[in-house]
């Protein structure tokens, strides 16, 4: 008697592997081939979690003598370029201070270890082409209380530190412009929570790139970015966005490469301006996607109603994955640790990408899956939205 699933062999179609794409940046090519990301799902490859909450993921909490906590105090030096919603310095400034900053909520410095050139010394101005440099700013913006994880941050602290991230961003962005006479810009917007997602700091911060040559995407934002004209084409209706779509709330959505998206199963949160679903098509179990309701496509271009409804979003959201890997069962392979992603239009592209904010949590994976834009799951996306509504629940 073989077991279900063993060796691949299935008795019950329900038990038998299926594959989704992620209709944001999945396209059908000339050869009929659907090109994109793509999660198999294998519903018996791990068994069901949840039975039990367990206590193995505990946060650790790490002491508030960090570099950030340092600069907050005055004691490091750093240059600031937004305090709250007051600009600072001019993003290509070369004056750092050791400044007091307890009296602000949230800040924007230069990133210490910035991997791009910012451009301080007047003979850098002298360099006619920067296209084959790496050449613009790296952004640090944090929070001047010591938190760890987003989930544990009061909301208003939460809507201070987007807030000065947008007023930093913006500014970097106009500078870098007019520096370098470009219209096109990269933005890499993005936060490591943890040390296995990539944090070098605990202090919670978020970060941003902003690259002024235009070497600064690949494959995955490529898709992202052509993906929209590719919907818009395909519909025959250049007025088509998926995740507006999403938001009229319709029964039943087909993506334009015709799935059921089964949006309702998959919602997890919402409020007046923001949408928290588990992924379609998640990269690792639990991953959530958050969506503005009404089209936007670059962060810096959300209005303050926005920003308010974005901080509640992102922490309700944090907490619904906090609640489900604790209730995980170790096979999962799932850390607390996460990385939060801004995906966005690129400055000047304007490829019409209605804005994603992705969670996605550090999980171990195997070669196949490192090989490709394709992952493995154990556990349908409206299961995990199932368990993290009833977790949001109880923290009501
Ligand atoms: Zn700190
Ligand atoms: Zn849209």
């Amino acid at each position: 008697m073989v077991e279900e699933g063993h060796w691949g062999i299935y008795k019950n179609i329900d038990n038998m592997p299926l594959e989704r794409f992620d209709s944001f940046r999945t396209i059908i090519n000339e050869f009929n081939t659907k090109v994109g990301h793509i999660t198999q799902f294998s519903p018996i490859r791990s068994k069901r979690p949840f039975e039990h909450i367990n206590e193995k993921v505990e946060i650790i909490h790490s002491p508030k003598d960090d570099s950030f906590c340092k600069v907050v105090e005055g004691i490091l030096p750093a240059i600031l370029l937004s305090k709250d919603s007051e600009k600072g310095e001019d993003a290509l400034s070369i004056n750092s201070a050791k400044t007091s900053l307890t009296n602000h909520i949230a800040i924007s410095i230069v990133n210490l270890f910035t991997p791009m050139a910012r451009v301080l010394y007047d003979n850098v101005q002298q360099i006619t082409s920067i296209q084959d440099k790496s050449v613009g700013i790296g952004l640090v913006h944090l929070l001047t209380n010591h938190y760890d994880t987003l989930s544990e941050v009061p909301i208003p602290e939460v809507e201070k530190l987007l807030i000065t991230t947008r007023l930093a961003q913006r500014n970097s962005i106009s500078e870098l412009r007019e520096r370098y006479k470009t219209e096109k810009l990269t933005v890499l917007h993005f936060f490591n929570i943890g040390e296995e997602a990539g944090a070098s700091i605990c202090h919670l911060h978020s970060q941003t790139y902003i690259y002024a040559n235009e070497i600064g995407h690949g494959w995955t934002s490529l898709g992202f970015l052509s993906v929209p004209g590719y919907h818009k084409k395909l519909k025959n209706n250049m007025n088509y966005c998926l995740a507006c779509e999403l938001s009229k709330g319709a029964e039943k959505i087909i993506d334009p490469i015709g799935q059921n998206i089964l949006l309702k199963e998959r919602k997890v949160f919402e409020n007046d301006d923001w949408l928290v679903v588990t992924a379609f098509s998640p990269e690792r179990d639990g991953q959530l996607r958050i969506f503005p309701k009404r089209h936007v496509s670059q962060f810096i271009d959300l209005d303050n109603k926005q920003i308010a409804d974005l901080a509640e979003a992102l922490v309700i959201a944090n907490k619904a994955l906090d609640n489900f890997i604790k209730g995980t069962s170790l096979s999962m392979h799932l850390l607390q640790d996460r990385n939060i992603l801004f995906r966005q239009d690129n400055v000047g592209y304007d490829s019409g990408m209605h804005l994603i904010i992705d969670i996605i949590p550090i999980q171990r994976i195997g070669g196949a899956e490192i090989m490709e834009t394709y992952r493995i799951a154990s556990m349908f996306p409206e299961d995990v939205a199932a368990v993290m509504r009833e977790s949001l629940k109880e923290i009501k």
